[in-house]
């Protein structure tokens, strides 16, 4: 099998768009990753990439084909909007892939998308692609609770996860040195730093809220006359044990704000972080440093500055 699919995505990985799920590879009740890990929930079959935010949905990120292929059927007309309830869920039964396409690649393998952006859709049945063509822009149509696109791949009728070649039922990987990816080294590099703890941090007058993040993005940046500076993370596939690092410096230098979260007692698909005190910022510029710990050591990390005007 060549290992040589490209790029699914044309935005920066890592900043803008994050692997948040890969397909389920536990036969039972339990979800575990193809790498034996928690990115992962029960039954799903695909790779979820994310954008951050319906801001981006709006703004148009492109889904790229993979390899040369023949588009199969697609669907489009459901409209873009987050599910929160199971009635919510509920409303979208028999559409839970949204508006999709199904492409049959020159390799043998079935590529199929799902979630796409209402009426972005840019190719035919019967249509040939190439690598790298726009098929449609990331949306959030169907069974979804954020933003992104899902990718399932087939050989043969059988689910097989690109990052390792393996199909589920030939279970999970502990060595990720024994995986035979199905994606060409560029893809495999941009899938890399797309798969990244933090999705993104920022100083901001007053704590964001969760539902807000997904809804429109990251808060506005601190400014003169906030009533307070808060320092936030917003993360994806945090799992037990870890912890939360974030520290806020003043303009003279002093330590505002230095706190470590409360062990997290299961892993999470999505959470967010704060911490800052309720004091007004002053003149100068403010810098943030967040980091997550992991078994005490830490396994990602970003900065952030905010200059306020005097
Ligand atoms: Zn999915």
């Amino acid at each position: 099998m060549a290992a040589d699919l490209a790029v699914p995505l044309d935005c920066r990985p890592g900043v803008e768009c994050f692997v948040q799920q890969y397909p389920d590879f536990d036969a039972g009740p339990e979800a575990v990753d193809p790498f034996c890990g928690t990115k992962a929930y029960d039954g799903h079959d695909g790779t979820d990439i994310r954008v951050l935010s319906m801001a981006d949905v709006e703004r148009g990120v492109p889904v790229l084909a993979i390899g040369k292929g023949r588009v199969l059927r697609g669907r489009d007309g459901i409209a873009d909007r987050l599910l929160r309830t199971e009635g919510d869920r509920a409303t979208v039964a028999g559409t839970q892939c949204g508006n999709g396409l199904v492409v049959a690649l020159s390799s043998g393998l079935e590529v199929q998308y799902c979630h796409l952006k209402q009426g972005s859709i840019a190719v035919r049945p019967g249509d040939t692609v190439e690598p790298g063509d726009v098929l449609g822009m990331v949306g959030a149509s169907g069974d979804v609770g954020f933003p992104h696109v899902h990718l399932t791949l087939r050989r043969d009728g059988a689910v097989v996860d690109p990052a390792t070649g393996r199909t589920p039922s030939e279970g999970c990987l502990l060595d990720p040195a024994g995986a035979e990816p199905l994606w060409g080294k560029a893809a495999q590099d941009w899938l890399k730093a797309a798969d990244d703890p933090i999705l993104a941090i920022g100083l901001a007058g007053a704590p964001p809220s969760y539902d807000r993040l997904v809804e429109a993005g990251p808060p506005a940046d601190l400014k003169a006359g906030d009533g307070a500076t808060v320092g936030w993370g917003w993360f994806a596939n945090l799992v037990a044990g870890d912890r939360v690092h974030i520290v806020i410096t003043a303009p003279d230098g002093s330590i505002l704000s230095d706190t470590t979260s409360e062990a997290l007692d299961r892993s999470k698909a999505a959470v967010m972080q704060f911490s800052g005190r309720k004091r007004p910022p002053l003149p100068g510029t403010y810098r943030l440093a967040v980091e997550v710990l992991r078994s005490g050591r830490a396994v990602a990390q970003r900065q952030a500055s905010v200059d306020i005007d005097g």
